[in-house]
């Protein structure tokens, strides 16, 4: 059965092989080597705990060629490779500094798609490291690991990052445009299965009951506009309600482990019965783990349109923790407000998926300088420049003069400001400050 792939990406001197021979050492695999045209392509069957992956480096270009052939050559191979993978690692030198190259390979891994790490080598080289790591985060990958293969100093971090972010179990099959998965949670009776019907629809036909060890599960799939979305319901909320656990231990779990599978989270809210506790807990855990929030205010065909406006009201207060969570009224029952629905589920996940440049975003910095809000002097923020290093949900992390953290108040500014310049309405977003001297 296929393995996933990993897929160590990088310019020459890097240290590449350096790296997959630590990886692929530690973990007692079997090295073997697949000829290729120009260069030869190793392999490595690796056990992580229980699982098991390939690595693959795509290094070892073949002597010879030389200038911008090699160059074009090491790029083409490199993002082949990657194309087929799971989870590409970027190895970058921090010691000799980020190149054109890097920037270049970058750039392209990003348009792929795929599951990225950056992985910053020969960090051992401390000055010339520190002096080097911001040009790395500009990269747009994210804060990466940094380790050094030839002093084997964090890869054991490194290993866990990539355990983290390998897909569980086998390789998806890569044929079909993906569906983006949606969990649907919220508290029995609420109305789940019968939303999970109405917004199936016709299409109810793709219905699949997954049954799992832990917890039973009903997949179906619909398309809105072009866009496929799988949608994960907690089946075995109710015949497992018979069972002696708590109900409210039992709605968390379930929700748990729904929404670490889902792209979007979309709880249903009996809107004629209140909001409780639970609501909010499942509301919570999809806030941590920085998944889209999308709440669906069930049977509103029960309520008079006075005590509908007063509960959403109560909600949207209820839900101020996740500001972003858009509500929307609906009926499972007679289909009322379902197209909204669908609608909100593409809004949001287009507004995840957003990136803005650079030179923009940081045209939008230099403008929120200037009306910095009047925090104490102790915690003035000096902003730099910010880059946006991922999608799903938007990330980006701004490089500023800082004496401490940044104040509350500033943040929340400024996180308000970028969520309405860039319309970033109804996504989670991720906003770090980083210390920047000089
Ligand atoms: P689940 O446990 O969350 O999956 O909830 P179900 O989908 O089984 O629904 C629980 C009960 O609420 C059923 O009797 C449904 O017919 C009813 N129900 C679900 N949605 C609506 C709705 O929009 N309006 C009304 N009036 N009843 C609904």
């Amino acid at each position: 059965m296929p393995l996933p792939q990993i897929v160590i990406v990088g310019a020459p001197n890097v240290g590449k092989s350096r790296l997959f021979n630590r990886l692929a050492r530690k973990r007692r695999s079997v090295v073997h080597s697949m000829p290729g045209t120009t260069r030869d392509r190793l392999e490595a069957r690796v056990s992580l705990g229980d699982r098991e992956f390939l690595l693959i480096d795509t290094g070892g270009i073949a002597a010879g060629s030389g200038g911008s052939a090699l160059q074009r050559e090491i790029e083409h191979q490199a993002i082949e490779a990657a194309r087929e993978g799971d989870l590409v690692l970027l190895v970058v030198d921090l010691k000799a500094g980020v190149t054109a190259l890097d920037r270049e390979l970058a750039t392209r891994i990003l348009r792929l798609g795929k599951p990225v790490l950056l992985v910053l080598n020969k960090v051992d080289a401390a000055a010339r490291a520190s002096a080097n790591r911001p040009d790395a985060w500009r990269l747009g990958l994210g804060e990466g690991v940094e380790i050094s293969a030839e002093h084997s100093i964090g890869v054991e971090e490194l290993i866990e990052a990539l355990a983290a972010r390998l897909p569980a179990g086998e390789r998806s099959a890569p044929a079909e445009p993906e569906a983006i998965p949606v969990a649907i949670v919220g508290r029995p009776n609420a109305g789940k299965s019968s939303l999970f019907n109405q917004l199936l629809g016709s299409q109810r036909a793709l219905v699949s009951a997954q049954p799992g060890t832990t917890h039973d599960r009903l997949e179906g799939m619909f398309e809105y506009r072009g866009q496929r979305y799988r949608l994960i319901d907690t089946a075995g909320l109710r015949r497992r309600s018979r069972i002696r656990e708590p109900l409210e231990a039992l709605t968390a779990a379930l929700a748990r482990g729904v929404i670490d599978r889902s792209a979007i989270a979309l709880l249903v809210l009996d809107a004629s019965r209140g909001i409780d506790r639970q609501d909010l807990a499942v509301g919570g855990l999809a806030l941590r783990t920085y998944r889209p929030l999308l709440v669906a205010l069930n049977k509103v065909d029960l309520l008079q349109p006075a005590l509908l406006t007063r509960t959403r009201a109560h909600a949207l207060r209820q839900f101020g923790f996740a500001r972003f969570a858009p509500q929307v009224p609906v009926s499972a029952l007679t289909g009322q407000g379902i197209p909204a629905l669908k609608r909100m589920l593409a809004r949001i996940w287009q507004e995840g998926g957003k990136r803005v440049s650079t030179g923009p975003l940081n045209k939008l910095l230099s403008r929120f300088g200037e009306r910095l809000p009047g925090s104490p002097r102790r915690h003035r923020v000096r902003p730099l420049y910010a880059t946006q290093e991922g999608i799903h949900p938007p990330s980006f992390v701004v490089f500023a003069h800082l004496s401490g953290k940044p104040h509350f108040a500033y943040r929340r500014a400024f996180e308000n400001f970028l969520r309405k310049k860039l319309e970033l309405e109804h996504t989670p977003i991720v906003l770090r400050f980083r210390s920047q001297r000089g």
